[in-house]
């Protein structure tokens, strides 16, 4: 018999803590998996949630377990999956049914599948989903791209499945087809900025302030409860607190130090280069994961070179104090730059994008939770038009007081050979930004020495060329 009432497909980390998400939440659930034997594993470990749980075996089973019109989440691995999984079921599924794209998909392939399920009669959306394991079991932030009528026959599902913000669902429709994905992905590379300053951070206390793991897990448990205060930060308290059973040893310093990336962050760097927007933090931990791979050549680098001698070492509270303003100051630009990014994707893809809502619906839920989102919100409620969140009252008066820490941090830094790329880039923007007349002119008179491509005069007279080589 039909009773479920949504199917999810991939029962992996994600998926199988979404499916008992929504069955906690009063919803029979079928579920599918392509490997039965996790299937059943599911099913063996759904307990009191047994009775709202479908296990299926084969995909025509789930299809049938679900009342029509059905809604189906695919929470497989992303890529070619999707689409196999989407070939497969398409054939077995009815006219107004909802395919829903869980996965951190590249907002293009969504386009692409959109187009492609066009005229089938079924309807598609792209969903990102953000909290990890944690969330997706007890509540994510859930980002909606696609027809606003599909949204509405599964809001109430989606918004009961949610991450709650003072009692606010986490979850909105954001626009037509990628715009979910496309805002997922931007989600993803601010939290690569993000992620990647605060190791910068981390770097300076370790390797020039010369603190141990307790030190700074304290130094991070106090940011937690001021402007800093974020999940990322206070798992970066707990993380620095946890020793290592083997060998006795904070955990942190046995973990080798190459990061690993799936996508979303350089996806997000692609994408701002091709609208001419810069991401220059997000860039700049992009390169950093990168160059943190390259572990052989570094310690061959290190060889050749040595490090840098260390100067004098400031007063610790002084440069700790310095430290936390310029990570906030930081983390303002690559906000700002994430925001910026979306603002011009929206306007070329026609999506519309409410980025009061978009911060609305991080506060909770996402791995980039924090105070600050709250006070993003405000400043997009106040000022939906602003072009950069820099020129926000209340971030401009944010930026006044952090940005000589932030100089300090990054002089210092220099000076040590300490490697703090995002914070570094993150000043660089914020001074190219700021400054009306920029160094471009030569730039121009460059291009039009050596190709002819013109200039234009600051009198407004109109294009040029210069009386270059006599
Ligand atoms: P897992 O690795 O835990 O699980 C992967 C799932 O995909 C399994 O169910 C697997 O099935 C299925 N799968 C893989 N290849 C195929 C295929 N060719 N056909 C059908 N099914 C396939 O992944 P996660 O749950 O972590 O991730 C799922 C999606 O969610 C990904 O897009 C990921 O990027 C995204 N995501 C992950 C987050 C996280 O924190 N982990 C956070 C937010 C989004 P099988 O058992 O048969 O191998």
């Amino acid at each position: 018999m039909a009773e479920a009432e949504i199917g999810v497909i991939g029962l992996g980390v994600m998926g199988a803590n979404l499916a008992l998400n929504i069955a906690d939440n009063g919803y029979h659930v079928a579920v599918y998996n392509r490997t039965v034997s996790r299937t059943e594993a599911f099913a063996a470990s759904a307990g009191e949630l047994s009775d709202r749980v479908t296990a299926c075996a084969t995909l025509e089973q789930f299809v049938a377990a679900i009342r029509p019109p059905r809604p189906v989440i695919i929470m497989v691995k992303a890529g070619e999956p999707v689409d196999q999984q989407i070939a497969a079921l398409k054939p077995l599924m009815q006219a107004n049914d909802i395919i829903i794209d869980a996965g951190n998909a590249n907002f293009r392939d969504t386009m692409r599948r959109f187009s492609d399920l066009e005229g089938s009669g079924l309807t598609f959306i792209g969903m990102g989903v953000s909290g990890g394991e944690e969330g997706a079991r007890h509540g994510p932030s859930i980002m909606v791209g696609g027809a606003e009528e599909a949204w509405r026959r599964v809001e109430p599902v989606l918004t009961a499945i949610s991450a709650k913000y003072q009692g606010e669902p986490c979850a909105a429709w954001l626009g037509e087809n990628g715009a979910g994905h496309f805002v997922k992905t931007i989600h993803n590379g601010i939290e690569y900025a993000d992620m990647q300053m605060i190791a910068e951070v981390y770097g300076v206390m370790r390797d020039h302030l010369m603190m141990d793991a307790p030190s700074m897990a304290a130094v991070f448990s106090a940011w937690s409860t001021g402007p800093l205060d974020s999940y990322l930060i206070d798992i970066t308290a707990e993380v620095l607190r946890v020793h290592d059973a083997a060998t006795g040893l904070p955990i942190v310093d046995i973990i080798v130090d190459a990061a690993g990336q799936k996508g979303t962050g350089r996806w997000s760097v692609i994408e701002s280069q091709m609208m001419g927007v810069p991401a220059t933090a997000i860039e700049a931990a992009v390169a950093a994961r990168s160059l943190s791979a390259m572990r052989d050549q570094r310690s061959r680098a290190e060889k050749r070179f040595g490090l840098p001698r260390q100067q004098e070492r400031r007063d610790g509270q002084e440069a700790v104090n310095d430290l936390e303003n310029a990570l906030l100051a930081g983390k303002i630009a690559a906000y700002a730059q994430g925001f910026a990014v979306m603002a011009a994707a929206s306007e070329e893809f026609g999506w519309n994008l409410p980025m009061q809502t978009i911060a609305r619906i991080w506060r909770a839920g996402c791995i980039i939770r924090s105070r600050f989102l709250g006070e993003i919100a405000t400043a997009f409620a106040k000022d939906p038009e602003v072009p950069n969140l820099t020129l926000t009252p209340a971030f401009s008066t944010m930026i006044e007081q952090t940005d000589a820490s932030l100089r300090r941090i990054v002089a210092e830094a220099a000076l040590n050979g300490m490697p703090i790329p995002a914070l570094g880039s993150a000043l660089g923007y914020f001074d190219t930004y700021r400054r009306a007349r920029g160094t471009a002119n030569l730039i121009q008179a460059q291009r039009d020495f050596f190709g002819a491509h013109g200039f234009e005069r600051i009198d407004g007279n109109g294009a040029h060329h210069g009386p270059w080589g006599g």
